[in-house]
């Protein structure tokens, strides 16, 4: 088990105060009616310093570093996968394409102060597991930018301070398609699409409190600044934050899984069968046993794959290895959690089968698992076991 100092340790508690008492109580009315979270739930992320926990200290945030931000993430999708999901659209989001001082001062600030909440616009219906297959188009013209195409999965848009949108700019050379992809910032107000873009909403089977997004473009006009970063080379960007986000899907995906253990743990020692607590019969308390020692050890390599963020260098192979390991422990463990509910684990008033709607989940998005062990597996057959 991994020793938290006590700076750490109160980062952890607070969290975990806080979920208790004003993360979980929302989630159990609002997910089973499929709702979005209330403002004034983001208000109180915001208030904690969450939405910007990663923004440096001179800027107004937290100051962070990954392992500090993981523990936060795992405490917050502990209680709902989606509020976890708020705070990674503030803190990082725009870490990759604020690369002069001058951006940082502008856009930091406001994310610390949880005034900048950007949802991240790259999926497309043809460009999933192959992201550098963009085919949304910004035209240039006289005074800024033409956009024009449809991007997929896009949460939190309407709601959203801001929109990162990753378009094509430029025809890329045959050998070489991820070039030609440029990063936009879309400014607009919160519950509004300007004009020139539109949006569907996405029925999903979980990840309540957040919607999910279907965007057309069709001929949003944006400022020259709205371009982010180089023209034509976003991609390499898109991949480098693509190694923190699996960080910190990890990260979400050890908090559901703890859910589910935390449930079916109190489930097992209340419930009678046979005249006898659920927990002491063998086939559950080995249950309970895998569910534990999988959360441990999915817990311990995200950390360490937070830990080698903080210390720089390429993690691609560390970040995969945790974003695969943690969220198909958590789709194991949150299964396990509903057996071990029986019948209650099956209606929507029991949060187990809420854990392992969202776990699911975490398979697929930011790269699934099969993208995960083919990056493990690239680096395996390059590098040897380094
Ligand atoms: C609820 C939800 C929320 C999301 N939120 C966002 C968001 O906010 N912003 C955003 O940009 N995106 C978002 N996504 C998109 C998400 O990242 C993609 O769905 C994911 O990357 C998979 O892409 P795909 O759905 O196109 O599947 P596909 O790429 O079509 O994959 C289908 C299957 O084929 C497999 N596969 C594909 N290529 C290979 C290969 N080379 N080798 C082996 N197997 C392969 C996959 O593993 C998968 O099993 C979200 C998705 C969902 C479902």
């Amino acid at each position: 088990m991994i020793e938290l100092d006590d700076r750490r340790r109160r980062i952890r508690d607070d969290a975990r105060v806080f979920v208790r008492e004003e993360v979980l109580p929302v989630a159990a009315e609002l997910d089973p009616r499929g709702e979005d979270m209330p403002w004034s739930l983001v208000d109180r992320l915001g208030e904690l310093g969450y939405l910007g926990a990663t923004v440096p200290e001179e800027h107004g945030g937290l100051g962070f570093g990954m392992v500090d931000y993981c523990i936060l993430i795992e405490e917050l999708a502990r209680g709902w996968l989606s509020v976890a999901s708020v705070v990674g659209r503030g803190n990082r989001i725009l870490e990759e394409v604020l690369d002069t001082d001058e951006l940082r001062r502008r856009y930091l600030p406001r994310i610390a102060r949880g005034e900048l909440i950007c949802a991240f616009a790259l999926s497309e219906a043809e460009a999933g597991s192959d992201v550098a297959n963009v085919a949304c188009r910004a035209v240039e013209t006289a005074d800024g930018w033409r956009i024009v195409g449809e991007k997929r999965w896009c949460g939190f848009a309407w709601r959203a301070d801001a929109i990162l949108l990753f378009a094509r700019t430029d025809d890329p050379p045959a050998d070489a398609p991820h070039r030609g992809i440029s990063a936009f910032l879309i400014e607009k107000d919160r519950e509004s699409f300007p004009e020139g873009l539109s949006g569907t909403p996405i029925d999903k089977i979980g990840y309540h409190g957040l919607t999910t997004w279907e965007l057309t473009f069709d001929g949003l006009a944006l400022p020259s600044e709205a371009l982010m970063g180089e023209r034509g080379e976003a991609f390499y960007g898109v991949m480098a934050g693509l190694d923190r986000k699996r960080v910190y899907t990890a990260a979400r995906a050890v908090g559901l899984a703890r859910g589910a253990l935390e449930d079916a743990l109190a489930y097992a020692t209340q419930r009678e069968q046979f005249d006898h607590q659920l927990a002491d019969f063998q086939s559950i308390r080995f249950m309970l046993a895998d569910m534990a020692t999988s959360v441990e050890a999915a817990r311990a390599l995200t950390l360490a794959a937070a830990d080698a963020l903080d210390r720089g260098g390429r993690v691609d192979r560390e970040a995969a290895m945790a974003k695969l390991f943690a969220t198909e422990v958590a789709e194991r463990v949150t299964r396990d959690g509903m057996q071990i509910h029986g019948g209650n684990g099956y209606i929507s008033a029991t949060p187990a089968q809420r854990y392992w709607r969202d776990a699911r989940l975490t398979t697929i998005f930011e790269g699934t698992s099969e993208i995960q062990r083919r990056i493990i597996a690239d680096r395996l057959v390059e590098d040897g076991l380094g």
